[in-house]
């Protein structure tokens, strides 16, 4: 590329990042309300996450998920099937819901209460990093499958877009904190790694331990704020 090639580049680069950013009028980015972002904190109850070929192996040749209730991220929902996850000793959590759509690895995200309960140390790891740890048994109608690793206790993290991400000045991989102010019980939860991307709507997963923690459901008021002491320019 040429000198000027490349700073025309950048130049492009730079102001598609401008367009981005700042939401044309009229315009409300994704789960915008009156302008601003509205932070939705939603509790991930346990669930997993499976392949198709775990799908058919569990519900039969040729099973589907049924998209029973769609998720506040569009695109991602409740299936109508659950499984049943079995931990070594035979304990068990008879009827884990699966969310869809199917993905390229089975994955089992528990809260430590679960964990304990099923008598698996579930590592604390973000969706999708798997390597190491624990496996499970899945019980389906049709079948059964052996996961050989991917029970987790999914670490909490906030979806943004990148007009969120803009105005709280964070960008992917960033971590935050969640404030939530509850009768007697408030929390502020630190580490939340931001996951951007274009369409994501702003919504803060924590697990049913941490909502409970908190007790979310009575909460007053729930802020997010960028984590200073996370910020990498300061080492
Ligand atoms: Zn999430």
């Amino acid at each position: 590329m040429t000198n000027q090639s490349v700073i025309e580049s950048l130049v492009r680069q730079a102001v598609r990042g401008v367009l981005q950013a700042t939401p044309a009028a009229g315009v409300q980015p994704p789960g915008w309300v009156d302008g601003k972002p509205n932070l939705r904190v939603s509790i991930s109850a346990r669930h997993c996450h499976l392949t198709d070929e775990h799908v058919e192996i569990l519900f039969g040749k040729g099973a589907k998920l049924e998209p029973e209730k769609p998720l506040y991220q569009d695109g991602f929902y409740a299936a109508a099937q659950t499984v049943m996850v079995v931990g070594p000793r035979r304990r068990m959590l008879p009827s884990v819901r699966v969310l869809g759509p199917t993905r390229s690895h089975s994955q089992v995200e528990l809260a430590l209460t679960d964990s304990i309960s099923l008598g698996i140390d579930a590592p604390t790891r973000h969706s999708g990093d798997i390597d190491g740890t624990p496996g499970c048994v899945l019980v389906g109608p049709a079948g059964t499958v052996q996961l050989e690793r991917g029970v987790i206790r999914a670490a909490r993290h906030v979806h943004m877009n990148l007009h969120d991400c803009q105005y709280y000045g964070v960008e992917n991989g960033d971590l935050m904190k969640l404030v939530v102010k509850s009768p007697a019980c408030s929390v502020t939860f630190d580490d939340l790694l931001v996951r951007a991307d274009e369409a994501a709507k702003l919504e803060v997963h924590i697990d049913t331990d941490e909502g409970n923690a908190c007790n979310l459901e009575a909460a007053e008021q729930v802020e997010l704020q960028k984590q200073t002491d996370s910020c990498k320019c300061h080492g």
